[in-house]
């Protein structure tokens, strides 16, 4: 029986990759122009890191996590894990490399795989990637400002216009508190009728009930008198102002938005914005980013104090939404059955930079034009006479007109 790839995962094949590098480049050109650092952390870490990192009241840790025991039953066993986000990874690198000691604030981008044990349908595997940013040591809402525009940015330059940002405050240690209790406290006569992750949810981290997707539990929130908990301002002055002024900004720069008062995001370790972008015409797995902030994760990974934000974008959501790229064509294919005169010629070609194939198989001279008009822009005919009175005919392939050159730095 023949192998196949694993449930989940995909081959991204040459003629995709011309998307995939695009989008690369699109993001590279976006971040980089906004001062953002490439950063590569390893694709596993200790599986503590998502433990603490991303929370153990979320569906990633509790269901989705790629988690290995190495070692064996040696006394150094220890448990790794395959990277569900990239927050956490950023964070402990951050700590590990006392990247604090650059003047903040600290910005970074990546594109990188992500790995989660979930059931895979459209829009959803279990190795996919994403590209995101992660700014460091900022807590104006400027900052908020810099990053959602990072991440609109990003999605214009791939020519996606329309999407509108989700937005919502989760208010800080001590609103979100308040908010929590009196959450609990309208939730708790229907907790019989929840689901089994919100009764877990409901103890861990209640607000992440609000991002239930079950039905029955949808519902109860959808009651009036849950409503009013959910829709009432419990956030405090300080958290208010804050979010108040990212909207100002957002407003001036026309970036279109919606604020979403059941936004809460999968992560426990959000504070104040959170936000999501999303695309109808993506059905039912409709988020192409999600981000917020994390001011409390740097310290609670073990570094110092030192608000952060950022967000992640699903790749393969973006590439499902633009249109496909089709590969470039080579500059040149030499055809020759010379393959001494050939080889030498591609080295000299590539070496200028130009994009070069050649047959080195001893292919008739038809089946090697056939094959230029379908991958190049010129052949480049090595024929016995070409080689003997040294000059090149170049043949333009898709207006068929044909001349002789006898300089090759003249191509
Ligand atoms: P979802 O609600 O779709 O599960 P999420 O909240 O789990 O999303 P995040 O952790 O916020 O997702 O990740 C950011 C982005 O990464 C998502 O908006 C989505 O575009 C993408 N993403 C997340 N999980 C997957 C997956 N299993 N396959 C493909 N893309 C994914
Ligand atoms: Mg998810």
């Amino acid at each position: 029986m023949t192998i196949k790839a694993q449930r989940g995962t995909k081959d991204i094949l040459p003629e995709e990759s011309t998307t995939w590098q695009w989008i690369r480049k699109q993001a590279q050109n976006v971040f980089q122009n906004a001062g953002f650092g490439e950063i590569s952390t390893p694709i596993f870490e200790a599986t503590e890191l998502f433990n603490r990192g991303v929370g153990d009241s979320t569906d990633i840790v509790n269901k989705e996590m790629y988690t290995f025991c190495v070692g064996g039953a040696d006394k150094n066993a220890s448990s790794i894990t395959l990277r569900p986000e990239n927050t956490a990874g950023v964070v402990r690198a951050y700590i590990e490399h006392n990247l604090n000691r650059i003047s903040p604030p600290q910005k970074f981008w990546y594109f990188a795989p992500m790995f989660r044990y979930e059931r895979p349908q459209a829009g959803r595997q279990r190795q996919f990637h994403q590209v995101g940013v992660e700014m460091f040591g900022a807590s104006e809402p400027a900052a908020d400002a810099e990053i959602i525009l990072s991440a609109v940015e990003l999605l214009n330059s791939l020519g996606l216009n329309n999407l509108s940002v989700e937005l919502n405050t989760l208010g800080c240690k001590n609103c979100k508190n308040d908010y929590r209790e009196a959450i609990k406290e309208v939730i708790k006569p229907y907790l019989p009728d929840m689901c089994d992750d919100c009764k877990m949810r409901f103890e861990k981290n209640p607000l992440r009930m609000l991002d239930c997707k079950n039905e029955a539990c949808q519902k109860i929130f959808e009651k009036e008198e849950v409503k009013k908990v959910i829709l009432k301002d419990y956030i405090c002055n300080d958290c208010k102002e804050h979010f108040d002024e990212l909207i100002k900004y957002l407003d001036s720069l026309n970036i279109n938005y919606k604020i979403n008062k059941m936004l809460v995001r999968g992560l426990d370790y959000y504070n104040r914005t959170v936000f999501e972008i999303k695309s109808e015409s993506l059905g039912s797995q409709s988020a192409v980013c999600g981000g917020g902030r994390y001011d409390g994760l740097v310290e609670m990974l073990g570094g110092s104090p030192t608000p952060a934000i950022g967000f992640a974008m699903g790749v393969e959501r973006l590439c499902a939404l633009i249109d496909k790229k089709e590969p470039e064509k080579l500059d040149y294919y030499i055809v020759s059955t010379n393959t001494a005169e050939a080889i030498k010629l591609a080295r000299k070609l590539r070496k200028m930079n130009k994009k070069v194939d050649y047959d080195f198989q001893g292919k008739k001279f038809s089946k090697q034009l056939e094959k230029a008009s379908k991958i190049a822009n010129f052949a480049l005919i090595l024929g016995d006479d070409e080689i003997e009175q040294k000059f090149y005919s170049v043949k333009n392939l898709s207006t068929g007109e044909q001349v002789k050159v006898s300089d090759i730095n003249k191509l």
